[in-house]
């Protein structure tokens, strides 16, 4: 399969997530493709190719794709999320992965209620302490999984990170551990009740040590679709 085509990377990418998982002793991660500034006509491919989770980081361009992403995938909000966005978007995504502000867990609750429905988010970490990607201190996470557990519309599955770009894979690797090892812990500890399953970290550039660690989701774009063009490619 040349993998200068869709289904090559794919499958490439398919080979290389199970022999790293294997490597270090997990099962392959879900694979979330990550199709944000790609317009439909190329996404709904994956579709016969085996992909149902789709991944987005702008409500807007959500709303642009529907309902052919809805019609034919499950649909991840990957990215930071307003407030004032979360009525556009409740009923149409099956997780939201980027919840890291009490305000927001509040106002998702609110939304889920008024929908009749209970939603699935994981709690977004900041394990490199970098303000600009999202994500709560990792320290704070069981308190706020936690106080989640108070709120009838919100149901905590799991942790959520974005790592820092290093190239350097044994400065990056720790931080994937760490983040298993919480994730571990609060899994034993359900604070609030919470039942984790979910650890989503690892992107193109970083998901094989993310398989390796073991990670249960991760997220990539440019490694299928090739490299994103920015900024002026059209809305679909
Ligand atoms: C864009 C994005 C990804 C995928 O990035 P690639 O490097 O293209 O794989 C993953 N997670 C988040 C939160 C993103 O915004």
């Amino acid at each position: 399969m040349p993998e200068n085509t869709l289904a090559g990377r794919l499958e490439k990418l398919r080979g290389e997530l199970r022999t790293a998982a294997a490597a270090g002793g997990w099962p392959a991660p879900k694979l979330i493709a990550v199709s944000k500034t790609h317009p439909l006509e190329e996404i709904l491919p994956l579709k016969a190719l085996g992909v149902t989770d789709v991944g987005e980081n702008r409500v807007q361009e959500i709303r642009a794709k529907l309902p052919g992403l809805k019609e034919n995938f499950h649909i991840h909000l990957i990215g930071q999320l307003q407030r004032n966005k979360v009525r556009a978007i409740i009923g149409d995504v099956c997780l939201i992965q980027s919840l890291d502000r009490w305000e927001l867990a509040l106002e998702i609750d609110r939304q889920a209620q008024a929908h009749g429905l209970r939603m699935p988010v994981l709690v977004q970490l900041s394990p490199a302490g970098e303000p600009q990607k999202g994500g709560l201190p990792p320290e704070e996470a069981e308190d706020f999984i936690r106080r989640c557990g108070g709120l009838p519309g919100l149901e905590v599955r799991g942790l959520m990170a974005v790592m820092p770009d290093w190239r350097d894979e044994t400065a990056l690797e720790p931080l994937f551990r760490q983040m298993r090892t919480r994730f571990d812990r609060l899994r034993e500890e359900a604070p609030g009740g919470a039942a984790l399953t979910e650890l989503s970290m690892g992107m193109s550039g970083d998901c094989l040590i993310a398989a390796r660690c073991g990670a249960t989701m991760v997220r990539v774009g440019s490694a299928i679709f090739g490299p994103r063009v920015y900024p002026d490619r059209p809305a679909v």
